[in-house]
């Protein structure tokens, strides 16, 4: 259930609140709005919250249940759109989030060409796997730790703060030593214990859909993070299974609208992972940033025809500046700014990617 306290609560009466519901074997999660607090209660003793009557306290306007399943990342909770703010760079709320990079570091030269050119075109971060979820057990699962010393690497040379995956609690410690944002695969959107100990380290989480995920359990997986006090996610769409064999997955374009009208965190697209085909990602892109999507992550090679790992959809590094350019125009069109791009004039726009 949620507090509303009334616009001139007093810091007293708000600490006083926390306590009950503290005092009752609940977590109290505070949200400071522009106007007014609000206070969730939130724990396995709900009944007992529920039966404390906290309406008639100094300051309180109104006790209200959270309807949805998930309540924390609920827009029910949290009205306006949540803008974060990692390593000096937004998203939410109109600030636009290019994160590209390689699928997997491969080699240094191969990893800092990338990111130079990431840099160079205003992207908002670098993404970079070093721990890989591989379908064969016999292909290239990254190179682990080397790898996370590179992207500390990249991220000294070209500012650009670093998104990489975790795929394990054992990873965790070594991530944490480089990663700027904690990417959570598809394949472990439902491992629970990694949610929770993500969820308590604090890191700012990039969530991506699970293949076979519904939006409501995908929204649920986001609220074992924010549970642990970790409310800084960013939900990420990126292709689901269906009968279609023509794409690697079917992008659910409609699942951008349909999540942002439930959580307030933001919401961004992998046009990569979803189409699987170089030539795809520019028109599944420029949809996804039309639809209202606050960033997008997409995979970008030196030499992709090389690539260990998905090399058919990686974006031609050289080619990449004209890609940025064309959907650049439609975070115009759409009243966003790129985050980390704005001293980077928004080029002339070409369709060659
Ligand atoms: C990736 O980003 O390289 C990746 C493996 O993504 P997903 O978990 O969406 O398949
Ligand atoms: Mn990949």
């Amino acid at each position: 259930m949620m507090i509303v306290m009334q616009d001139a609560a007093s810091e007293d009466q708000i600490a006083h609140i926390i306590q009950r519901i503290e005092d009752a074997g609940a977590k109290a999660h505070v949200v400071r709005g522009e106007f007014m607090t609000v206070i969730g209660a939130i724990g396995d003793d709900r009944e007992l919250v529920a039966s404390m009557s906290l309406e008639g306290e100094p300051g309180v306007e109104k006790v209200l249940p959270i309807l949805k399943p998930f309540k924390l990342v609920s827009r029910e909770f949290h009205r306006e759109d949540r803008v974060l703010e990692i390593g000096g760079r937004k998203i939410g709320g109109g600030h636009f989030a290019l994160i590209a990079g390689p699928c997997t570091v491969e080699t240094r030269e191969q990893t800092m060409e990338t990111a130079r050119v990431c840099a160079a075109v205003g992207a908002t971060f670098l993404r970079g796997g070093a721990y890989k979820p591989r379908t064969s057990p016999y292909a290239f699962k990254g190179l682990g730790k080397p790898a996370l010393e590179i992207l500390a690497e990249a991220r000294a040379e070209t500012g650009l703060p670093i998104v990489t995956e975790c795929m394990d609690i054992r990873q965790l410690d070594d991530v944490l030593e480089v990663a700027d944002i904690i990417q959570l695969g598809a394949r472990n959107m439902q491992n629970f214990d990694l949610l929770q100990e993500v969820g308590k380290c604090g890191r700012p989480v990039l969530l991506k859909r699970g293949l076979s995920n519904t939006i409501e359990e995908w929204l649920l997986s986001a609220e074992y993070i924010a549970k642990e006090g970790n409310d800084q996610i960013i939900m990420c769409e990126r292709g689901i299974r269906t009968f279609e064999t023509a794409t690697r997955a079917t992008l659910d374009i409609s699942a951008v609208p349909v999540a942002q009208g439930l959580t307030s965190l933001p919401v961004i697209v992998d046009p990569s992972h979803a189409a699987g085909k170089r030539d795809l990602i520019l028109p599944m892109a420029r949809a996804a940033v039309v639809a209202g999507a606050d960033g997008l992550i997409v995979e970008v090679h030196p030499s992709p025809e090389h690539a260990l790992c998905d090399g058919p959809q990686a974006l031609h590094a050289d080619r990449f500046a004209a890609w940025v350019a064309d959907v650049r125009r439609c975070i115009d069109l759409m009243g966003k700014v790129m985050s980390g791009s704005e001293s980077i004039p928004a080029g002339v726009a070409g369709p060659d990617h």
